[in-house]
């Protein structure tokens, strides 16, 4: 073992780009006020790591390295296997090469002091007790969903008929009831495997030694209080967020966006886009497209080719489309709406459009990076949730923190073009838009305090760092 004195961590976030983003974030925090050294250990989105993961680990600093985990074999898998299912197999059948890994970090550094894994990751935990290492979880999502992970045992014991067939709404602790319908895909269908899987992390999450969330007090002040109560059996929980990347990136602008921005009028600018996996049926791209001409509005929208199979269609490879043909869009439709509407193809510098003092609205699927990525630019949403945990986020910023709009979807399952032109006309221009941007505006200040040198996320990171240095003292 060399002499090398800074603490080294290992970090193995879960497959998708959704995963990678936040604890990047984190790493680069641990690195700037912590002086850690940190090893992204990696299972790659396919055959081999996709380009968006190529370019967001190559732009890491130098203290940040990474190693890519061998692709996984999944032949033996029927073909509607859920994400879920497979990234948690995914990492479980990785744990071989995990341990060399870890087994070659231990000789160059001498010492790792823990390994951080993220939603799915917990039988990784097998492997950091082998080599006496600390096990956490850092949980990129909302301290709502985390509080369910946690509560997830006791329902399953609880209630034996499908949670969405309750006909109360499900009591989570610290939370806002609510029902079960909405609660995170995986937990839609007890029967499948992916449930199955939700529930085997869910109890292995209190052999955590401790967990990290990404959100803070002010924005999940219940659900965060809740976790923060020390209770026999429940690791302690540190919320350390927002961690979102608003650096501004130091590629090209390819697409421009920003450029056209700058020719916005202030506050002006709905921008549309469902994360880095979610995609539209064709039916409803032409919906959305005829909404946002009848909103009148001047809006971005990232647009993906439609999929009328699954929503989540590009989860493990945000760059599915490159082309920028949009032929899928209604006749007409770029001409109609030249200059007060720009199509960006598959992918755009959301965070720092965002930021960008012409937008003033974020129609987005609420996954959690990008609605924190909305809350400390101060921008309100409108919220339309795909999958994942998606419908829970969404129903949390409508009925409880109060900083969204959500469409009502009609009953043939479509959201259609008047109900989003009457909200994205309501929430750019109306009375209603001007609460939930004043709302947003509060949680931006609230966000920036956590995350000053003496705000409560520093604190509790810090908290973390302590027992993460202690551990390699020993
Ligand atoms: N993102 C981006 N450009 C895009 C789409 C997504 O930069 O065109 C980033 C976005 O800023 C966020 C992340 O990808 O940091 C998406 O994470 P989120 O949790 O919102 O959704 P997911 O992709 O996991 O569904």
């Amino acid at each position: 073992p060399q002499a090398h004195q800074k603490p080294h961590l290992a970090i193995l976030p879960s497959p998708g780009m959704g995963h990678l983003i936040p604890l990047v974030e984190f790493a680069k925090r641990l690195v700037r006020a912590h002086d850690f050294t940190i090893t992204f250990v990696v299972s790659t989105d396919g055959p081999v790591p996709s380009k968006t993961q190529k370019s967001v680990l190559s732009a890491l600093p130098e203290e940040i390295d990474h190693v890519f985990l061998p692709p996984v074999n999944f032949d033996d898998l029927p073909e509607d296997t859920k994400v879920e299912t497979i990234i948690t197999l995914t990492v479980a059948r990785s744990l071989p090469a995990l341990r060399n890994i870890i087994k070659s970090m231990f000789s160059r550094f001498g010492s790792v002091s823990a390994l951080v894994v993220d939603l799915f990751g917990t039988d990784a935990f097998d492997v950091a007790r082998e080599f006496n290492m600390l096990s956490y979880i850092f949980f990129p999502s909302t301290a709502m969903t985390l509080s369910f992970f946690l509560h997830l045992p006791i329902l399953d014991e609880t209630v034996s008929c499908e949670f969405r067939e309750l006909p109360e709404p499900v009591r989570i602790p610290g939370c806002i009831p609510i029902p079960g319908k909405e609660l995170l895909d995986p937990v839609q269908d007890r029967t499948n495997d992916a449930y199955k899987w939700t529930l085997h992390n869910a109890k292995r999450y209190r052999l955590a030694d401790g967990i990290m969330v990404n959100s803070f007090l002010e924005l999940e002040t219940g659900a965060v209080s809740y976790l923060t109560k020390s209770e026999p059996g429940k690791p302690p929980v540190y919320p350390v967020g927002p961690l979102v990347n608003m650096e501004p990136s130091t590629k090209a602008d390819e697409s421009n966006c920003l450029t056209w921005l700058d020719k916005q009028p202030h506050g002006s600018v709905l921008f549309v886009s469902f994360g880095s996996g979610g995609s539209l049926s064709s039916e409803q791209i032409n919906e959305l497209a005829f909404g946002l001409e009848m909103s009148e509005q001047r809006f971005m929208w990232v647009v993906r080719r439609p999929n009328d199979k699954v929503a989540n269609a590009t989860y493990f490879n945000g760059t599915a489309q490159n082309e920028s043909s949009f032929d899928f869009l209604p006749n007409g439709f770029l001409e109609r709406t030249q200059g007060r509407g720009l199509v960006v193809p598959s992918w755009a510098p959301q965070s720092q459009i965002l930021r960008h003092g012409s937008t003033g609205g974020f129609l987005s699927h609420c996954g959690w990076n990008s609605t924190l990525e909305s809350v400390v630019s101060g921008v309100p949403l409108v919220a339309w949730p795909l999958y994942a945990e998606q419908r829970m986020n969404a129903f949390m910023l409508t009925h409880e923190i109060k900083v969204a709009i959500r469409p009502k979807v009609s009953e043939n399952g479509i959201v259609e073009r008047e109900e989003i032109a009457k909200v994205v006309k309501s929430l750019i221009e109306g009375e209603d838009g001007k609460k939930l941007r004043n709302q947003m505006k509060d949680l931006k200040e609230a966000a920036a305090k956590a995350l000053s040198p003496n705000g409560a996320s520093t604190k509790a990171l810090s908290e973390v760092v302590g027992k993460w240095k202690n551990k390699t003292c020993n």
